[in-house]
């Protein structure tokens, strides 16, 4: 018996009528072409297709219907085929009729006699032109989504940068302002109190003035608080504190706003000695900001009430008014920066808006939380914080406190800043008790005074013509002659990194202006006191 599969194509009349059948009923186009790739038949399809007879198809005819520019490409692979014999596969263009171009996918595969010779090849032309369109328009699109999605994010982060610039910049700025707000502030503080101690029966215009000015020192305070705490830069000095004495201090300070108004101050701290690790002066802070609102707030002859208590981990430390409360709908707000409530074009109350949002960074600060209550206008607010406090145990364990005796021998001690009229009040204030002082304005001849005169004690301003006060501190630490004065640096800069570098160059005090006289004379006294 033959075997049939072995035989080669077309070998009888039957089988070529067989497989024109099949070529004519599939929806494909096909042709079949000679060994040498001479095309000798084409289905019906591609009569169909390409509108063309059998006469203008073959031999090479049928280049008519690829697209030029894609033709020399399909000669190359089609020509390649037919030197090797591999099948070929490949998509190209092909024109319909009525001129339209589609995309098909071309298959030609070689058929092999029983000596594995080429006798015959087979094309079939698959129209693909829906399916790829449809990838391509598809692609497309999510390329241009893609794009368009790059391009909202790259805006998106532009716009965040933009934002961010101008928020260093406006962070910067409010520091920059602070500091040379600060500058003259300070010499206008220090002569007051001079003469505050030269004539104690001080005049009521002279007491304006003093309020006044500590008034605008609270506000550049704040200003420089809050742009410190936007920049990061609050550095909390904690120790052991009793709370106690935090309130005691807060409501100390606010007694003559409170008595200004006629205000009564109803404070309670319960329980036995409830310890903190705190920054005391911060609290103090807190707890004032807090204090100053609820008389600024509350009518005259109201009563501001201030509860302090223990609880499991914490203490709580609450200030109730009888003021004007606090709508339910700007009570989440109280505590944001630049917040406040409706004044009027009046701005009767005046404030910053920077308070609130102190204390909630000061108190967040000391890993505690602040809230707000008011049962509504007219009805009076609650404000509170809580802060971790120490465990009985934890507390007994520190209980030992340095306390620095008051020394008040007269010492020699030299000043030295570019600012005249802070220096030369400055140096009267300390004459004043009783201390023996010298002056000078810039670095040069400060280190030159501090060589000749060798004082106990030197107050450097750090921002000098000449040498600064960290190269002064230096060149008078490298002067085994002058061993043991105590250095005290005086900056309008307060940061964190100005005083690392002042004790780097070797102060053992740094102080930020304006400077408390009373802060300034203890701290020399107590210097002094280890000399
Ligand atoms: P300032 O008092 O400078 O406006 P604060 O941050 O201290 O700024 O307070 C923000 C706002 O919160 C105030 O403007 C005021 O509307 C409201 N507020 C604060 N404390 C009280 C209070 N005790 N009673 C009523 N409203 C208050």
């Amino acid at each position: 018996m033959v075997d049939d599969s072995k035989k080669a194509p077309f070998d009888s009349d039957q089988e070529r009528t067989a497989l024109q059948a099949l070529f004519d009923v599939m929806p494909q186009l096909g042709w079949t072409a000679k060994a040498n790739g001479d095309i000798d038949y084409y289905n019906r399809g591609w009569y169909d297709y390409t509108g063309k007879t059998f006469e203008e198809l073959s031999g090479w005819g049928w280049k008519d219907v690829h697209d030029p520019a894609v033709l020399p490409a399909v000669m190359e692979r089609w020509n390649e085929s037919l030197a090797t014999g591999t099948l070929f596969e490949m998509q190209f263009p092909l024109r319909r009729h009525d001129g339209e171009m589609r995309w098909f996918l071309t298959r030609i595969s070689p058929m092999r006699d029983e000596q594995g010779d080429i006798v015959r090849w087979i094309g079939i032309n698959t129209d693909i032109h829906d399916e790829k369109m449809a990838t391509e328009q598809a692609r497309a699109l999510r390329t241009d989504q893609a794009a368009r999605a790059e391009q909202e994010r790259s805006k998106l982060e532009e716009a965040r940068r933009a934002a961010e610039a101008a928020n260093r910049a406006k962070d910067e700025f409010l520091a920059m302002l602070g500091h040379e707000l600060r500058n003259p502030l300070a010499p206008m503080l220090t002569a007051i109190e001079l003469q505050r101690e030269k004539e104690p029966d001080i005049t009521r215009e002279r007491a304006i003035i003093e309020r006044q000015v500590r008034h605008l020192k609270r506000m550049v305070d704040d200003l420089l608080d809050v742009s410190r705490i936007a920049q990061g830069k609050i550095e909390l000095r904690t120790k052991r504190v009793l709370l106690s004495s935090v309130v005691e201090s807060a409501c100390e300070m606010v007694q003559p706003v409170l008595e200004a108004k006629k205000q009564a101050l109803d404070a309670r701290v319960d329980g036995p000695a409830i310890w903190l690790r705190a920054d005391e002066t911060r609290l103090v802070q807190v707890l004032t900001n807090l204090l100053t609102n609820a008389s600024k707030y509350s009518p005259e002859g109201a009563t501001v009430k201030v509860r302090a208590s223990a609880e499991s981990d914490s203490a709580k430390v609450t200030v109730g008014d009888e003021g004007i409360g606090i709508d339910p709908t700007l009570l989440p707000r109280v505590f944001d920066l630049f917040h406040q409530g409706t004044q009027g074009i009046a701005r009767s109350r005046g404030g910053l808006g920077l308070g609130l949002a102190i204390v909630k960074s000061l108190v967040e600060l000391h890993g505690g939380s602040a809230w707000a209550t008011s049962e509504g206008a007219g009805k009076g607010s609650t404000f509170g914080f809580r802060v971790p406090r120490l465990s009985s145990t934890a507390a007994r364990r520190t209980s030992v406190v340095d306390v620095a005796s008051p020394y008040s021998a007269p010492l020699s001690v030299l000043l030295v800043d570019d600012n005249k009229d802070a220096v030369e009040l400055l140096g009267m204030a300390l004459a004043a008790r009783g201390h023996q002082v010298a002056v000078e304005y810039d670095g040069l001849a400060g280190v030159a005074r501090a060589e000749k005169d060798v004082p106990q004690v030197a107050i450097l301003d750090i921002g000098l013509p000449g040498i600064d006060g960290n190269e002064m501190a230096r060149r008078i630490r490298a002067n085994g002659d002058l061993a043991g004065m105590v250095l005290i640096a005086l900056t309008g800069y307060g940061q964190a990194e100005d005083r690392a570098r002042a004790e780097a160059a070797g102060f053992d005090h740094f102080l930020v202006k304006p400077v408390e006289l009373e802060n300034l004379t203890a701290l020399v006294s107590a210097a002094a006191a280890r000399l």
